[in-house]
């Protein structure tokens, strides 16, 4: 495993063209020798996926897709973007999994398909997992991990392009944060979890109302090697904050 710290921004459904000189700031942080660990990964909307290749050419900063069809290239599918397509905008990752899209109707086998036509596109994954609060509520956090874990990542034979990102469904968008102890065990379990699939070390990063206040906090989690960031990262002032407090 890399020594990174992956700082994931997901933009949603959200940003415009004239948000992209907001993020000049956080380009010339990416340039100092300080922060050379901080693997920054911006996903926009698809429409601005062209915008940010052309605004992040000269820099360190990576793109990736929000989603993507589990064709793995062209096909008769109104509205869908397949990982050749994002491949060829010049997209390095994918994020698959979302609870966003697990709640409007992905599957486990729909998510492994995505996963195994991505990587075969040489896409890397930034595979989410979580447990929704009724879950939680029944003690069974656990189990569905395992089985998000086992089934999403079936049939693969290469993990060294995988990401994990451990997003409790109840703590996105929400502002609350599981606690210290709880967070430290989940990611114990989904580490002991991947060991019995693989020998490689994927990357475990947190998702979930990760801000520029939390973090001080979040960042001393151990196992967790970067953060997820859904609307704090949509304020480059507060993703700038992210990322500093996370390295100083
Ligand atoms: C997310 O988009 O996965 C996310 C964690 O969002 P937020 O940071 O807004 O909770």
């Amino acid at each position: 495993m890399t020594n990174n710290i992956y700082f994931i921004a997901n933009w949603k459904m959200y940003g415009s063209t004239s948000t992209l000189s907001s993020l000049n700031k956080l380009i010339n942080l990416s340039k100092q020798k300080k922060y050379n660990k901080a693997k920054i990964i911006y996903f926009p909307p698809f429409t601005l996926i062209y915008n940010f290749m052309n605004k992040f050419k000269k820099t360190k900063i990576s793109i990736g897709g929000q989603n993507c069809h589990h064709i793995e290239n062209y096909g008769s599918f109104t509205g869908s973007i397949s990982p050749k397509m994002l491949k060829e905008l010049g997209c390095r990752y994918v994020i698959i999994g979302h609870s966003e899209n697990r709640t409007a109707g992905e599957t486990d086998a729909n998510i492994n398909k995505k996963i195994l036509s991505a990587l075969n596109k040489n896409l890397k994954i930034v595979f989410c997992i979580g447990e929704t609060l009724k879950e939680k509520r029944k003690k069974i956090t656990h189990t569905i991990l395992k089985n998000q874990i086992n089934k999403g990542l079936k049939g693969i034979k290469n993990y060294k392009n995988i990401l994990i990102a451990y997003e409790p469904v109840w703590s996105i968008g929400t502002g609350v944060i599981p606690k210290h102890n709880e967070l430290e065990t989940n990611v114990s379990n989904i580490r002991k979890i991947l060991s019995k699939k693989t020998s490689v070390k994927l990357p475990i990063l947190y998702g979930g109302s990760v801000n520029d206040k939390n973090i001080s906090n979040l960042k001393n989690i151990r196992g967790i090697k970067g953060f997820l960031v859904g609307s704090a990262s949509q304020n480059s002032k507060k993703f700038i904050d992210i990322i500093k407090k996370t390295i100083n």
